[in-house]
């Protein structure tokens, strides 16, 4: 199986369909370390994506136009501090797809590599800081080793999805020490990380997307 623009569209649909969705929750997640907002900037920048990509004469495009066009619709939708760590994931990923028209399933997969690194870039958040990369990072440390250890990339999709999620779920017990809710030190400990729990929520509609 190949995949084209026209599927990458597809998928950024997808995942703005269910952040919408999802909305409420994060903005509810964010109110309890953070100024509340981060559903409403994450549906406005999956929003503007999907606009953008309406526009865009996929049958003419390449998946790095896609992932070109996401970041930019998506840095210019969102002035929240998720905006840049985004853009540069899709920059990325758009990046290591630059001079082909098509990926198979296993280059598709790997999308979810350059994103963690996109964000680690821009953000320089490690593992432990109570970010979103507490879940991109695992997902993409899966996808990794069930490459090396030649697994097939259905079970890399489920490894990264359970990974994001476990993540996400971890940074509960973390105090945060990058962004917003790093003011509030050890009164951020208890609650799940906002940008981890929409992190988790992209790989798993990444990875349901491709696992068809
Ligand atoms: P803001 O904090 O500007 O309101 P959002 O509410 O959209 O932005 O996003 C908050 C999320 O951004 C946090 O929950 C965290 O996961 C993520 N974040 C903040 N700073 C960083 C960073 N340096 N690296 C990675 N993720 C970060
Ligand atoms: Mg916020």
């Amino acid at each position: 199986m190949q995949l084209t623009a026209a599927d990458f569209k597809a998928m950024f649909r997808k995942i703005s369909a269910r952040i919408e969705g999802e909305r409420n929750h994060l903005c509810e997640l964010d109110g309890h370390i953070g100024d509340a907002d981060h559903g409403i900037a994450m549906e406005q920048g999956f929003g503007a994506i999907v606009k953008a990509l309406d526009t865009l004469a996929v049958d003419a495009a390449t998946p790095t136009d896609v992932f070109n066009t996401a970041a930019k619709s998506f840095l210019n939708a969102v002035g929240a501090s998720s905006g840049p760590l985004y853009a540069t994931a899709f920059l990325r990923a758009g990046a290591a797809y630059k001079g082909k028209d098509a990926l198979t399933l296993e280059e598709a997969a790997s999308m979810i590599e350059a994103m963690a690194r996109g964000i680690e870039e821009r953000g320089k958040a490690e593992l432990g800081d109570k970010t979103m990369i507490d879940a991109w990072k695992p997902a993409a440390i899966a996808v990794a080793q069930a490459r090396e250890a030649a697994k097939p990339v259905t079970e890399a999709l489920s490894a990264a999805r359970k990974a994001a999620e476990d993540g996400a779920e971890a940074t509960k017990a973390m105090v945060a020490s990058k962004g917003r809710s790093s003011r509030l030190g050890e009164r951020s400990l208890g609650h799940v990380d906002p940008g981890a729990a929409s992190a988790a929520i992209i790989v798993a509609e990444i990875c349901e997307f491709l696992d068809r």
